[in-house]
C-alpha cells in the first residue's frame, strides 16, 4: 500500500500524521513541507518569540517522534502537482511518490498590499518561523514600527513592539480594528488599552505607498500623513494555499473546497486547516478558518475518517490572541448577530461579550475571563442558551448550570 501522503508539515498537517499512528493506521506516512525545519507552534511567532530575542521555536514534537512513529518527514520539498489518475505527488525535483490517500494542509500566504514600496527592505509579513526570524533580529535596531493591519496578528506584533518602547502605529483600514473577528465592544476596549500602551491607532484610513530609498523611511497614508517608519509589519489577511489543488482541478472557492468528511471532489484527496473552506452546522454556510484549533481538530477528523470511523465535522470553532495585559478567547461564529450581552467589567480588563441570534447564543468573545470561554465552549456544542440574568451572574452560575446540563 502506498499510504498518506501529507503536504504541509504545519499545525494540521503534522497533527494528521499523529492522529493515524494513534488510530492505528500501519501503511506509510508521509509529512512534506517546504520548510527545512521541525513543524513547530506557529502563535509564539507573533508573541512570545518576537518579545525574546533569545527564544527558541516551540517545537510541535520533538524531533524524535518522528521516527519513533514511522512517520517520514521530507523537509525543504516542494509538491510541485497532483497527478490524481497516477495517484501520486509530484515533486519540483521532478521525481514522485505515490499515495492511496492524499491530505491537503498547505495553509495560507500572507495578503501583500499593492503598494509601492512594498518590496523596500524592512517591510515584513509574518507567517513562518523565517519571517519571524528575520522581523525579530531587524526590530533589535528599529524604533518607528509602522502595522498595516489591525487584525490579531498586528494587534498582537504592536503590541510586542510598544512593550520595547518603539515608537508604534497601527493602520487600518476598516472602522474598527478586529473588525472581522469580535464584538464591537472588544474592538473599543483593546483599541482604548493598546492606545493607553502608547500604540497610535488610526482607523478608516488605507496607507497610499511605502516610502524609502532601498530601505523604508515612511509610511504615507492616503490623507497625505507621512509616518516615519524604520520598519513595517504587513497583517492584512491571509490567502488560502490552493495553487496544488486548482491545478489539479479540485473544486475551489475561498480555500479547497470540502464535505463534512473534509474530502475534496476527489474521494481520495482531503483538506484540513487555513487551505480548506467547509459547511459549518452551527452558522449554516461555508467557512473557511484560520485557527490552531480548526487545524488540529480537522487533522484529527481526517485521520478517523482513513482509518474507517469518521462522521461529520462538529467541532464548536474557538481562538485565542494575547495582546498585551489582554488574553482574548473568542469562541463560536458570529455571523450577523441581532444582540449582545457584557458580562463582566471592562474597567477591571476581564469581561465576555456574548453574541446572539434569534434568541440563540452563537458565540462568546472573552477577555480574561476564561471560564465564560470554556463553559461557552460547552453550551455553544450543546446547543444550550443560558438566560441573560445567569450570564450576568458569572462564572459559578454558568458552572452549575453546566454540571445540570451534564446530569440532563
Ligand atoms: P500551516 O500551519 O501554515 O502549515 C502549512 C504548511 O504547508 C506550511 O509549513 C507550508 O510550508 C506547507 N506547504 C504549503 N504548500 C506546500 C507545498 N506545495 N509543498 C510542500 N509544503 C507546502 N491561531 C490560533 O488559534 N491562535 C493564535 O494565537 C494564533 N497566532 C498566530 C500567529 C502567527 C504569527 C501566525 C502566522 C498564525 C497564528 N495563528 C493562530 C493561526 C494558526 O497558526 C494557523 O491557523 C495554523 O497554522 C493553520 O494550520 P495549517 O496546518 O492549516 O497551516
Amino acid at each position: 500500500m502506498a499510504g498518506v501522503v501529507i503536504v504541509g508539515a504545519g499545525h494540521g498537517g503534522s497533527q494528521c500524521a499523529a492522529s493515524l499512528r494513534d488510530a492505528g493506521f500501519q501503511d506509510a506516512v508521509t509529512l512534506v513541507d517546504v520548510e527545512g525545519v521541525t513543524p513547530y507552534h506557529k502563535p509564539p511567532l507573533s508573541k512570545a518569540y518576537l518579545k525574546d530575542a533569545d527564544a527558541n521555536p516551540q517545537l510541535l514534537r520533538a524531533d524524535t517522534f518522528y521516527t519513533d512513529h514511522d512517520i517520514e518527514v521530507r523537509h525543504n520539498t516542494t509538491v510541485s502537482a497532483i497527478d490524481r489518475d497516477g495517484k501520486s505527488v509530484v515533486f519540483a525535483d521532478g521525481t514522485s511518490l505515490p499515495y492511496d490517500y492524499l491530505v491537503l494542509a498547505t495553509g495560507a500566504t500572507p495578503r501583500m498590499p499593492d503598494l509601492d514600496g512594498i518590496n523596500l527592505s524592512g517591510v515584513f509579513a509574518l507567517r513562518t518561523l523565517d519571517d519571524a526570524q528575520r522581523l525579530r533580529s531587524a526590530s533589535a535596531e528599529a524604533e518607528n514600527v509602522v502595522v498595516i493591519g489591525g487584525g490579531f496578528i498586528g494587534m498582537e506584533a504592536a503590541c510586542t513592539f510598544a512593550g520595547q518602547e518603539k515608537n508604534v502605529t497601527v493602520v487600518e483600514m476598516a472602522p474598527r480594528i478586529l473588525g472581522r473577528a469580535v464584538a464591537p465592544a472588544i474592538s473599543e476596549h483593546v483599541h482604548n488599552r493598546c492606545q493607553d500602551m502608547g500604540i497610535r491607532i488610526i482607523t478608516s484610513m488605507a496607507p497610499e505607498a511605502i516610502e524609502g530609498d532601498g530601505s523604508v523611511s515612511g509610511v504615507r497614508l492616503a490623507n497625505g500623513e507621512v509616518i516615519a517608519s524604520d520598519l513595517v509589519v504587513v497583517g492584512i489577511g491571509v490567502v488560502p494555499e490552493t495553487a496544488l489543488a486548482d491545478a489539479a482541478g479540485l473544486a475551489c472557492d475561498n480555500g479547497v473546497s470540502v464535505d463534512g468528511r473534509m474530502q475534496t471532489s476527489d474521494p481520495s484527496i482531503f483538506a484540513i486547516g487555513d487551505c480548506c473552506n467547509y459547511h459549518h452546522w452551527q452558522a449554516d454556510r461555508n467557512v473557511r478558518l484560520e485557527s490552531v484549533q480548526n487545524a488540529t481538530d480537522q487533522a484529527r477528523h481526517v485521520a478517523k475518517a482513513i482509518t474507517g470511523d469518521g462522521g461529520e465535522y462538529r467541532e464548536v470553532p474557538w481562538f485565542w490572541s494575547d495582546q498585551g495585559d489582554m488574553k482574548l478567547q473568542m469562541v463560536g461564529l458570529s455571523f450577523e448577530p441581532d444582540r449582545f450581552l457584557v458580562s463582566g467589567n471592562p474597567d477591571e480588563n476581564a469581561f465576555a461579550v456574548y453574541h446572539f441570534k434569534d434568541g440563540n447564543l452563537i458565540a462568546i468573545d472573552t477577555i480574561n475571563r476564561p471560564a465564560d470561554h470554556m463553559l461557552g465552549r460547552k453550551f455553544i456544542e450543546a446547543g444550550f442558551t443560558p438566560s441573560d440574568d445567569d450570564i450576568l451572574e458569572g462564572p459559578a452560575k454558568l458552572k452549575q448550570l453546566f454540571r445540570n446540563l451534564r446530569q440532563a
